[in-house]
């Protein structure tokens, strides 16, 4: 098995999703890669960090607002790339938040405002209920505090890209 793969199926090992073949495969690669060993921790720390999170508190209303913002939004020009996260990290977090935006989008073309969607099994349970809590999070912010928090996202990202790529210059 090459890292690639490792990294790939790594959030559904440590989920305990597999199947025991490929799960024991997993287990000889983790065993003989110390880079794997390193990414496994990782996740293993961030799943650990996300599930402490205390639940948001439930509000009726935050449909009704993200289906209007959705219905005001103009349509993007361009998509983020993320070719400086590696692809373990992409399959924890980010894929957590990806998830959310399939579940909103699936449902754009017959939503009514005012009416949430109806209940959509994509993933683990446990997947589901940290879905459920990054939208419950995204409800404390205002409109105006989340358009700011995206902003100064793309500017870290910025950020990061600029130093990756002063360090490629120092090698
Ligand atoms: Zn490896």
């Amino acid at each position: 098995m090459k890292c690639s793969e490792f990294e790939h199926h790594l959030p559904d090992w440590i989920g305990d999703q597999l199947p025991f073949a490929q799960a024991q495969r997993m287990l000889e690669h983790h065993q003989n890669c110390g880079a794997c060993q390193q990414a496994s921790a990782y996740e293993r720390d961030l799943r650990l960090r996300w599930q402490e999170l205390p639940a948001p508190p439930v509000n009726p209303a935050l449909w009704t607002r993200l289906a209007q913002r959705i219905d005001s939004a103009p349509p993007s020009r361009s998509r983020a790339r993320f070719s400086m996260v590696p692809n373990w990290a992409m399959g924890s977090a980010l894929a957590m938040v990806v998830l959310t935006c399939v579940v909103l989008s699936a449902h754009l073309s017959e939503h009514r405002l005012g009416a949430p969607p109806s209940y959509v099994s994509m993933t683990a349970p446990i997947d589901e209920h940290h879905i459920v809590q990054m939208v419950g999070e995204v409800q404390q912010l205002s409109d105006a505090e989340s358009d700011t928090f995206v902003a100064e996202t793309q500017v870290d990202r910025q950020e990061m890209r600029r130093l990756l790529n002063d360090k490629e210059v120092i090698r």
